[in-house]
């Protein structure tokens, strides 16, 4: 068989622009934005001081990647509705605060078992190539929802977006929190805070008090000042 023959007699939807164009609505660009020199997400501060100082202050392009947070976005709902209900003694999506050394840290657990005293966070990914856990920065963002519930254990619960297998770390078990871990995750906080609080919030590139690190989010960096 040949393939049907084509035309441009009739305008097709235009499918592509109407996807980003959801994404865009979908995903409030203010809505993990902290103008403050204190507040910081767990996500953010989890990435390096450069990055992380980026994120906060809403400083980064990411019209191209909305798409990726969407999945996970979604992976993340279909956990919390079909596979939370499972668990009934556990709380998914706890709203988390953590007020400490004149920083502030706001979020959401993905999943907190006050029987296991424990903390699980998802992340999803693109299968199983080059998959080498834990990293830091999933660590790093546990942590501060450790430190925010008292949870003494963790667990990092990775989920394929291919086909949604699912694999953990530990394998078989729980780490246990790490208070050096948290210590630094402080010190990169309050060098932030220091830094927003001495210069103000940069207006152009060069003004951003943190170099590059070298890092993948910093060698993929895309920003909304010239
Ligand atoms: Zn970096």
């Amino acid at each position: 068989m040949t393939n049907p023959e084509t035309t441009t007699d009739v305008e097709p939807i235009d499918f592509e622009g109407a996807m980003q164009s959801a994404l865009e609505t979908v995903n409030d660009h203010e809505s993990h934005t902290e103008p403050d020199a204190v507040t910081f997400h767990p996500s953010q501060i989890a990435l390096c001081e450069r990055q992380a100082y980026l994120s906060k202050l809403g400083l980064k392009d990411q019209t191209d990647i909305l798409g990726v947070f969407q999945t996970g976005t979604l992976i993340h709902e279909f956990i919390e509705e079909y596979v939370g209900p499972q668990f009934p003694t556990a709380e998914f999506e706890k709203p988390v605060e953590l007020e400490r050394d004149g920083v502030r840290f706001i979020g959401h657990a993905d999943c907190f078992d006050p029987e296991r005293n424990a903390i699980m966070d998802f992340k999803s990914r693109n299968g199983w190539y080059r998959f080498d856990p834990p990293s830091d920065r999933h660590l790093d963002q546990i942590h501060v929802y450790m430190a925010a519930t008292g949870a003494e254990f963790g667990q990092i619960v990775y989920v394929s977006k291919g086909d949604l297998e699912v694999r953990t770390w530990p394998e078989d078990g729980l780490f246990v929190f790490d208070p050096d871990r948290f210590d630094a995750i402080l010190e990169r906080a309050q060098a932030i805070r220091d830094a927003i609080d001495t210069h103000g919030v940069a207006d152009c590139e060069a003004d951003i008090p943190f170099d590059t690190c070298g890092c993948y989010i910093c060698r993929n960096e895309s920003l909304t000042l010239e």
